[in-house]
């Protein structure tokens, strides 16, 4: 018998994307060695893991030498041809090594496993599915949702209802019949772990059939929820953007909950967006995809328009009397005070009633709806999307701001101390000005989550308030303990940024404050405002779910912004989609997704200059390339243009011809690669294809 090679992908970056490396295999292995399996092995100089790809009998050249594979980590093959197909695709499309890829979809505790952690058995016996089924009837609309997705074996669908209008409810209904037919089913959703009650609402009607997966799982957890899918003893995963990993086989359908989610993105390593890849996934296992929303991206809407998948509304909530809420906008400029431009600036005066500096964030309609909301018992939601006291301090002798040493961003204020939101730098607040030199001179400017605590402390006294951000929720028990007290009435209101705006659902909530809703508008990004509708949306969700009505006040500095405008308008789904079809004229005159590809090219680097460089370097090289079609913009400094130390410069780069874009990025990065440019720069260079973070 001639020896046998195999093809490897390997975890290290190479170009291009999808490079293998060939490896002997050994005697013992010959017979049992198939694509897909997990193998140790020693590329370069270290013990790593290999998947194998292809198996030939065509020797290396001569000159190479061709080390033997190791010994296998799991008998069967972890990936399946169909999944290695997925995971080629996404490799291509976000132009990411192809070992990198797999290292991403492979869970670490499998990758890195023992002969003893990896001990596996498949299940004997048939696994029976228990459903316990629903004491629902299903509404008009929901039903006609139902029998068209169950209908349509492939194809992507987009659910489109409003807050509780019962999406979730015909989730389950075709899980139940995926399910029924001997097929398994994927749910995505953005943070699972802040929506402990969905996970129970899945796992009560498919009781021991579901694997949670989330990137805050032990070890252990992840291992046994990744063998109980792979061994076929569970058919349904549940989980974050990771849950798209799954090993499940015989897909019949993946949902994506919340599809319009900005977390579905990954942000860092490997950028995928688990929304699109959800999608590629579905082609590929050939089953349908439903994507569901309260608020769908324009992207997914545009798909709609385009025939590209079948669009449903659900367009009022399920539960029998529940309305939408009420809701007003509240001019913050109108109770600007006088004496100053400057909000939350002190200003004392021994004889007015007692006042708190951060009144002005509390108008008086928002202070009388929340009296009326604690007199009749029922709980209210405060939200403000920044932490802290304030958003800065400032030397109200010479206007001096303190800011990050690591980052170009201001520190922001805690009751005890300065914080950087984005490297976690944290100081004293000097008790002189280090311009001016004058004492005790620093004012907070603006409010977070905190200040607001404090302010409803001063004027509510009696009310138990709980906040909800990333200080005070560190673990996921912290999460589960401030939303399980909230949840049992053992408090009044809840302060918090858009950790509250998630899928909750508390009935006894009546009112919803939105205390700054500019916040996050003047992002320099093309999708700010359909950010920040949607999140607006969301928040305003939270209010008058079950029978008591609710009522949402929106505070901002420009009511007529037109988010605000549709925001206001849209109990009914027509502002939205208005607002929306605005949003995708201008995207298409400006050559924006989804009519055209959008990459951010990033560098960073220690030194500003070899930064900028390198930069230059490749928008030059991409301007020559004179690809048709393909519009190149910049260099220039990025919004966050230095963060933990490191210097950014970014460039983008857009085109309505998919190929022309792919050629010319692949084309860019061999370039890069061969020159060795990141040596030569000392500057890291990441290609984030289809970005959302555009920071
Ligand atoms: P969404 O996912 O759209 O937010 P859910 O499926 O969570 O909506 O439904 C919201 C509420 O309405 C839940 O309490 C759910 O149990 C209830 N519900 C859903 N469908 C129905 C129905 N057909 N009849 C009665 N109640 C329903
Ligand atoms: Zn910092």
């Amino acid at each position: 018998m001639s020896q046998l090679f195999a093809d490897v992908a390997v975890p290290a970056p190479f170009y291009p994307w999808k490079t293998l490396f060939t490896y002997r295999v050994p005697e013992l292995l010959a017979g049992s060695l198939a694509n897909g399996m997990l193998v140790r092995l020693n590329f370069g100089r270290r013990d790593t893991w290999g998947v194998v790809c292809k198996q030939h009998s065509t020797a290396p050249d001569a000159k190479i030498r061709v080390k033997e594979l190791g010994t296998l980590l799991l008998a069967h093959p972890a990936l399946s041809e169909r999944r290695m197909r997925f995971l080629e695709r996404i490799a291509e499309h976000y132009l990411h090594p192809l070992g990198l890829v797999i290292e991403a979809a492979l869970p670490a505790p499998i990758r890195t496993g023992t002969p003893r952690t990896l001990a596996y058995e498949f299940p004997t016996s048939p696994v029976v599915v228990k459903v316990s089924p629903s004491d629902k009837v299903l509404n008009n609309e929901q039903s006609q949702a139902h029998k068209s997705i169950v209908e349509s074996p492939q194809g992507s669908h987009l659910l489109w209802g409003v807050t509780g209008s019962g999406k979730t409810e015909v989730y389950l209904r075709v899980i139940e019949d995926v399910l029924a037919r001997g097929q398994s089913a994927l749910i995505l959703v953005p943070e699972i772990a802040l929506t402990p009650l969905l996970t129970e609402r899945f796992e009560s009607r498919f009781p021991d059939q579901v694997a949670t997966f989330h990137s805050a799982q032990t070890p252990k957890k992840l291992r046994e929820a990744w063998f109980d899918v792979w061994t076929g003893r569970k058919r349904i995963a549940l989980g974050a953007r990771s849950a798209l990993f799954a090993p499940l086989e015989n897909l019949g359908v993946i949902v994506v909950d919340e599809e319009h989610d900005g977390s579905y993105k990954q942000e860092e390593g490997f950028r995928y967006n688990a929304r699109d890849a959800a999608l590629m996934l579905a082609e590929i296992y050939e089953c349908r995809c439903v994507l569901g929303s309260a608020t769908p991206s324009a992207e997914s809407l545009a798909a709609a328009r385009a025939g590209r998948s079948t669009l449903y509304r659900l367009s009022d909530r399920a539960v029998r009397g529940a309305q939408l809420p009420e809701l007003t906008l509240v001019d913050l400029k109108k109770s600007l005070p006088l004496q100053s431009k400057i909000p939350h600036v002190e200003i004392r005066d021994e004889h007015a009633p007692p006042t708190h500096p951060g009144d002005f964030f509390l108008s008086p309609e928002l202070r009388d709806s929340l009296a009326a909301t604690l007199a009749k018992k029922q709980q209210a939601i405060l939200f403000i999307n920044r932490r802290g006291v304030g958003s800065q301090k400032l030397c109200s002798g010479c206007g001096h701001t303190l800011d990050c040493p690591n980052c170009a961003v201001k520190l922001t204020p805690h009751l005890d101390r300065m914080v950087c939101h984005y490297c976690g730098y944290s100081s004293f607040e000097p008790s002189k000005c280090p311009q001016c030199k004058r004492e005790e001179s620093f004012i907070s400017v603006g409010i977070g989550t905190e200040g607001i605590e404090e302010v409803m402390g001063f004027h509510f006294p009696e009310a138990r308030v709980l906040r909800l951000d990333r200080d005070t929720v560190q673990t996921k028990d912290d999460l589960a303990d401030i939303l399980g007290k909230f949840g049992r009435g053992e408090a009044d209101v809840l302060v918090g940024t858009q950790m509250v705006a998630k899928g909750h659902d508390f009935p006894n909530v009546t009112l919803v404050g939105v205390l700054l809703a500019d916040l996050g508008l003047s992002v320099p990004d093309f999708r700010a405002s359909e950010r920040g509708l949607q999140l607006l949306m969301q928040v305003a969700g939270r209010a008058g779910r079950a029978m008591q009505p609710g009522k949402v006040l929106v505070q901002s500095f420009q009511p007529e912004h037109p988010v605000f405008q549709a925001l206001s308008q849209s109990s009914g789904l027509t502002a939205y989609k208005d607002f929306l079809s605005d949003e995708l004229v201008k995207r298409h005159l400006l050559n924006y997704p989804p009519f055209a590809s959008l990459a951010l090219i990033r560098f960073d680097g220690l030194e500003e200059k070899l930064v900028e460089q390198a930069a230059q370097n490749a928008a030059r090289a991409l301007f020559r390339l004179q690809a048709p079609g393909l519009q190149v913009l910049g260099p220039t400094d990025s919004p966050l243009s230095k963060l933990r130390g490191r210097y950014r410069k970014q460039v983008l780069i857009k085109s309505p011809d998919e190929r022309v874009f792919r050629k010319s990025l692949e084309w860019l990065l061999q370039g890069w690669s061969k020159g060795q440019l990141e040596k030569r720069f000392k500057t890291r260079m990441f290609i984030d294809v289809d970005p959302v973070q555009m920071l």
